[in-house]
């Protein structure tokens, strides 16, 4: 199929992440994709540093990871897991249990983090059920917090860029703790605990959980708090027997410098969610950790299960790629390679708090944020870092690089010189 063609049918055709059919934005059809080069048909090669939305911590096309799906090919794809079990879950399991807290030992495998998401919040649900205090069914959380696309994911997203406004009528109303002020390192983090506070004290007997991202708000703000925040928080959910869902989805693996983000903290939540990040990028697929507690509770109750069970529950070639890409993380020194990468992305990314349309400049692990002051014109924007040589895509007012781990000096030097170059062309207009 020639590029014009393809463009044509995926245009009339084809929805996009939020995306008109009316009036889509342009989409670049791409080849192939190796390390951390994107080479798009028309023959440019794009440096990536999005690492396809924080899941290709090792690049892509690996031969690690391709021969461990090509391996598990020739032994099966996929076998329902209702009343079947395999090595590769078994083997992802054990290694998920000794990488996360202790405390957490149960693990529920879905197929994408939204449905990780939903798992969690329907243990949270269900732990409460079990003791006969359905009365805790709602859900407290922190504005400026993205948990996926899926209704009651949605529902604790922040209401504005959640875009609850739209859906109102039919989504679940939680209680929203303000925005964080606090940053990564601050050590007086009393006015934000005392929003959630506030929440909890009248609330606690309806709440049956806390749902956060830890330490790294992602798609909702991009913005870095403190791990004094987190910690007192999760004694906060102890003292209103409250659970705390932590979703690593894009924080786990090595993202923000510890192997989970709530390591930062040193607290073990009652339940973790997992994604991207978890196969390296390959393929969707997510976990949802629970504590024995949680997980004995659920089971002792009515109806003596867990209520839920996705067709493609445990898929082997997803736990295989998944086993390949941890060994290959934990092969790696990768806490020695992430701190480096946080060092480049500050020098490359400092001049840009210089500029008057820059309202911050912030860095942890690796990843890079530039918050403007205002929305970038994507259309504009998107095309600017193309004709670069580089792949960023912000998202409203934050330009953020999230590289793969593999990716060199040169490459992180050419993605922040491009970042810094369009911010400014974006200030003189
Ligand atoms: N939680 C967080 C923190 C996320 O960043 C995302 C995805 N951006 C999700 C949940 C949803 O994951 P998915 O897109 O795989 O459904």
């Amino acid at each position: 199929m020639d590029t014009q063609q393809l463009i044509n049918i995926d245009r009339r055709h084809i929805w996009h992440p939020y995306a008109s059919m009316l009036d889509p934005l342009p989409v670049y059809p791409v080849e192939r994709a190796e390390a951390c080069t994107i080479y798009l048909k028309d023959g440019r090669e794009l440096t990536d540093g999005m690492s396809s939305w924080w899941a290709a911590i090792h690049g892509y096309n690996h031969p690690v990871l391709n021969a461990a799906l090509e391996k598990q090919l020739k032994s099966m794809s996929h076998i329902m897991f209702g009343g079947l079990t395999h090595e590769p879950a078994v083997e992802l399991t054990q290694k998920l249990i000794e990488l996360t807290p202790p405390s957490l030992q149960k693990v529920f495998y879905s197929d994408s983090g939204s449905v990780a998401v939903e798992v969690a919040m329907k243990m949270a649900l269900q732990f409460w059920i079990a003791q006969e205090k359905s009365e805790k069914a709602k859900f407290a959380t922190i504005r400026s917090g993205y948990h996926g696309d899926t209704w009651n994911a949605m529902s604790v997203c922040d209401p504005e860029t959640g875009m609850h406004h739209i859906f109102n009528k039919a989504l679940p109303v939680h209680f929203f703790a303000e925005q964080l002020r606090c940053r990564f390192g601050d050590s007086d983090v009393q006015a934000d605990l005392d929003s959630m506070h506030q929440i909890l004290d009248v609330h606690h007997t309806e709440i049956a959980a806390v749902i956060l991202e830890p330490i790294v708000q992602g798609a909702g703000g991009m913005w870095f708090y403190s791990a004094s925040y987190l910690k007192e928080l999760k004694a906060m959910c102890e003292r209103y027997n409250v659970l705390l869902i932590a979703d690593e989805i894009a924080t786990g693996f090595g993202r923000t410098g510890k192997m989970f983000a709530c390591e930062h903290s040193g607290i073990e939540p009652d339940i973790m969610c997992l994604g991207k990040a978890i196969t390296g990028g390959y393929m969707s697929f997510a976990a949802t950790l629970a504590s024995d507690e949680v997980a004995e509770t659920i089971s002792k109750g009515e109806p003596g299960v867990f209520m839920h069970g996705p067709t493609f529950m445990g898929n082997p070639l997803a736990c295989a790629v998944a086993n390949a890409s941890i060994d290959l993380l934990l092969q790696s020194d990768w806490p020695l390679k992430v701190k480096h990468i946080e060092s480049q992305l500050e020098a490359g990314l400092c001049e840009c708090s210089e500029l008057s349309n820059v309202e911050d400049v912030r860095c942890l692990g690796a990843i890079g944020v530039v918050e403007l002051e205002k929305a970038v014109d994507m259309a504009v924007v998107q095309k600017r870092f193309v004709e670069l040589g580089v792949w960023v895509r912000p998202f409203g007012r934050n330009v953020y690089l999230m590289p793969p781990f593999i990716i060199s000096d040169e490459e992180i030097k050419k993605l922040c010189k491009a970042v810094c170059q369009v911010i400014k062309e974006e200030g003189n207009k």
